[in-house]
Order: C-alpha cells, then sequence, then structure tokens
C-alpha cells in the first residue's frame, strides 16, 4: 500500500481544511470525518455538478429530498433489518473485530502480531443499522434507524411522484443525502466512515430482458464518463461486475466502478439491476399499490429498478488522490477548475499600500458575485501560491503597481505556473472560460 500517498493526503486535508477527525477535541469518535472551509466547497461543487448532470440537464429525471427517520417497517420491507449485515470475527489475541470477508484486512492484522499465531473466532453476522429513540416520553420511546442507504426514501414515494408530476417511465428519482452504518472497521480516511454521503438515482422502465440491459448498461458507461470528464485519469478507473454468488439475491446484475486506491482498487460507486424488488416489497409490506399503469397501452405492472448509488466522500477523497501531485518541490491539487473549491484568489502585492488593497479589493468583490474566490495579503507572494496551490485554486490574481495605470492585472496558473496580463475588464469572461469551457 502507498501509505505514504495517503498520510500526505490527510495531512494536506487538516492543514489546509478539507477534513478533520470528528470531535477531535475529545479524542475524536471513530469513523466520523468533519469537512473544513476548503472540504465543504469541494463537497458542494461535487454534488452540485452531479445534481446538475442528473436533475437540471436532464427531462427524465426528478429530485426528492426524504426524511433521515423513516417508519421501522420500510427497514423490514426493504431486508435491511434482516440482511444488513456484514460478517464480523474478532482476534483472539487482542479483541480487535474485523470484516471476515475483507482478506486484505485479515492478514494486516494477522502481520501486526509479528510472532504470534493469531486465532480469529467464528464469523457472526453483525447488522450495520444503526438505531434511535425517538419519542419525548421516557420508556415510550420507539425505536426506529438512521437510514442506512438513501434508497428507501426514494421507493416509499414512488407513486407520490407519479402523482405530482408529468413523468412516464423511463424515468428516474434522484436523491443525496447522509447514511449511518455501524461499520465493523471503518478506515482509510474518510473511504469506510460511520456517517457519510449518498448520491443516488433511482431508474424505473419497463420489466422487460432487453430494457434491462439496455439501461444498465447506459448507466454504466454514463457514470465512468462522468467521473472522466471532471478530470479522473482513466488508468485509475475500471469496471468490476459483481459475480453471481456476490449480487444480493434479488439483483439480476450488478457492477462496481472501482478506483485504483493508494490501498488498492476499491469501490467508489454501484450500478445495480434491482429488478422489482424494492417496489414488490414495499407494496405487501404497506399494503399499497405501487403498480405503474402505462398511459398509452393501459398495461399495468410494477417497474423495475436500475439503481446508481455513489459516495459523495469517496469522490471527494478519490478527486483529492487523484489531483495530489508533487512537481519541482511544489505540492498542488491539480482538481478540476469546476471542482476547485475556490476558482480565483485575490492578491493585493503589498498588504501596506491602501491603494493597491482598495483596488484589490475592489475587485475581489465583485469577483465574488459570480466565483467562490480567496483573499490573501499575508506573507510574500510565493507562499500565497503555495498555499493556493495546495487547495487547488486554479488562479492567481495579482495587483500590482501597474494595474493602477493600466487596469491590468496577472493571473497565474496554478499547474504551469505561467503568468499572463489579464484586462480586468475581460476578467470574468476569462476565469469563466478555464472553469467553464
Ligand atoms: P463496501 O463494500 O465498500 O462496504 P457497499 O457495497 O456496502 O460498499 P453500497 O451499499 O453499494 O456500498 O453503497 C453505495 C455507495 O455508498 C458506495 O459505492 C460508496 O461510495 C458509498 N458508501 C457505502 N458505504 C460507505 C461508507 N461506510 N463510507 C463511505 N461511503 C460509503
Amino acid at each position: 500500500m502507498d501509505n505514504d500517498l495517503l498520510q500526505k493526503i490527510v495531512a494536506l486535508c487538516k492543514r489546509r481544511g478539507f477534513v478533520y477527525p470528528g470531535s477531535e477535541i475529545y479524542g475524536g469518535l471513530g469513523g466520523t470525518w468533519d469537512y473544513g472551509p476548503a472540504g465543504v466547497l469541494l463537497k458542494k461543487n461535487i454534488k452540485d455538478l452531479w445534481w446538475k448532470e442528473m436533475v437540471q440537464l436532464r427531462d427524465d429525471i426528478v429530485g426528492v429530498d426524504a426524511a433521515i427517520m423513516m417508519n421501522p417497517k420500510a427497514w423490514e420491507a426493504s431486508g435491511h433489518v434482516e440482511a444488513f449485515s456484514d460478517p464480523l470475527v474478532e482476534c483472539k489475541v487482542c479483541h480487535q473485530r474485523f470484516r471476515a470477508d475483507k482478506a486484505d484486512e485479515i492478514e494486516t492484522h494477522e502481520e501486526s502480531h509479528k510472532d504470534t499465531k493469531v486465532e480469529w473466532t467464528d464469523p457472526q453476522q453483525f447488522n450495520l443499522l444503526v438505531k434511535a429513540y425517538l419519542g419525548v416520553l421516557e420508556g415510550k420511546q420507539s425505536e426506529i434507524y438512521l437510514r442506512g442507504e438513501i434508497t428507501n426514501g426514494v421507493h416509499v414515494n414512488f407513486k407520490n411522484v407519479l402523482d405530482s408530476t408529468r413523468i412516464k417511465i423511463p424515468f428516474g428519482i434522484a436523491q443525496i443525502g447522509k447514511a449511518f452504518r455501524n461499520e465493523i472497521t471503518p478506515g482509510n480516511f474518510t473511504f469506510r466512515s460511520r456517517e457519510f454521503e449518498q448520491m443516488e438515482v433511482q431508474f424505473y422502465i419497463k420489466p422487460e430482458k432487453e430494457e434491462g440491459e439496455k439501461w444498465f448498461e447506459y448507466w454504466k458507461q454514463n457514470r465512468i464518463d462522468w467521473y472522466l470528464s471532471l478530470g479522473l485519469k482513466k488508468e485509475n478507473l475500471r469496471f468490476r461486475d459483481h459475480a453471481d454468488d456476490e449480487r444480493a439475491h434479488y439483483a439480476l446484475a450488478a457492477c462496481d466502478i472501482e478506483y485504483n486506491a493508494p490501498w488498492g482498487w476499491s469501490e467508489f460507486m454501484g450500478i445495480h439491476h434491482r429488478g422489482d424488488w424494492d417496489l414488490s416489497r414495499h407494496q405487501k409490506y404497506s399494503g399499497q399499490d405501487l403498480s405503474y399503469i402505462d398511459p398509452e397501452t393501459q398495461e399495468k405492472y410494477i417497474p423495475w429498478d436500475i439503481e446508481t448509488s455513489a459516495g459523495v466522500d469517496r469522490s471527494a477523497l478519490f478527486f483529492l488522490i487523484d489531483a495530489y501531485s508533487e512537481l519541482e518541490g511544489r505540492t498542488l491539487l491539480k482538481l478540476h477548475p469546476k471542482l476547485a473549491p475556490y476558482k480565483a484568489a485575490v492578491f493585493p502585492l503589498l498588504a501596506n499600500k491602501p491603494e493597491l488593497i482598495e483596488k484589490a479589493k475592489s475587485i475581489y468583490l465583485d469577483l465574488k458575485q459570480d466565483f467562490m474566490v480567496a483573499w490573501d495579503e499575508r506573507g510574500n507572494i510565493g507562499k500565497r501560491y503555495a498555499a493556493q496551490d495546495e487547495i487547488g485554486t486554479p488562479m492567481c490574481i495579482t495587483i500590482d503597481f501597474q494595474t493602477l495605470s493600466d487596469d491590468a492585472v496577472t493571473v497565474r496558473d496554478r499547474d504551469t505556473a505561467l503568468q499572463e496580463r489579464i484586462k480586468i475588464s475581460d476578467l470574468k469572461d476569462y476565469i469563466n472560460e478555464k472553469v467553464n469551457g
């Protein structure tokens, strides 16, 4: 494992305000992470770009934002109460618990005991749903679950969405939101956390074999293309089809998109052909008719669902890892400008010259109307460049004495370190072209 790279990313994330350990001043809480000023912008950009691509630009997908807390029957219907579990084994030497199906973690742990032969307990199924209690009266509270995945909130609203929009099959429902899992072994930084965000589309189609195959292939390609369009290196992405014995019993097909992480190829997101499992189960458990009537043929059926399910945190982490570069003594994040927390940073050449500050502030305030822009007047220009490089700011704009006479600024490019002189009146178009062009 390239531990070194992961350690560098973890350190950079803390140093530059991307990600901090959760509840750090109290000694932390395992498997939780807090996003700082740069990290929250990165995550927001990922979610906004995803939403734009999935909902804004398409006529066949609409969005919902369902409650995290649901009637517990929904989790019985979806099979989570019974089967949302991982096999847990305990090391008899130190009593640490691991997932029996993660051979690399088991091996690394055995190696950590050096000369002692490690024995393991038999695997036990461990349910990953996080329980919570709802209600104000002690003893009269009802036990509920924090959602273990965001899918259920979509399926239970299938009928509501149909009845309140003009959408027709094939169509999708998109959602972004938090999920919670009592993960046995959180780790690899934010990769496996106990609280995380997902972005999903449940895409409902006619229950026909060819339709299923067509849309499954379509979504596989569509999703990998999206990550490539945001600059992920092609050689770091691959598909991995699930073997028959690996899939949930109801899944007609399943494929992961994997990323070549420092600790090995790892699941980034999944594309799952779930058949009519979810709607049929919710129909059965709720007693409500969740079928669809084709408006043209009057044919009545329970649609099939092709799901695309991606982690926001895993996306953020893999974008950071992929973008991390060391170049001629510089550390930089070559994030796609659309993902970069700040599109540009504005610097007055000197901090003690009011006329420079005034001019720089006016440019800064104007740019802020359209872009997320940073301001820095500390230290020398070299230090300011270094700080912006490390958070992936694509452009640094310096206001110098010449600006006062020629109304132009120096724009320095993050990746090439080349500088250009740009007229202030052209600056917004210039930034826009670099970000969206
Ligand atoms: P894994 O096998 O890695 O535990 P999974 O197959 O259980 O993942 P899914 O249930 O398919 O994952 O969830 C869909 C997506 O949600 C994953 O591809 C991942 O991006 C994200 N995700 C799942 N579990 C976690 C977690 N514990 N921490 C962060 N992201 C997660």
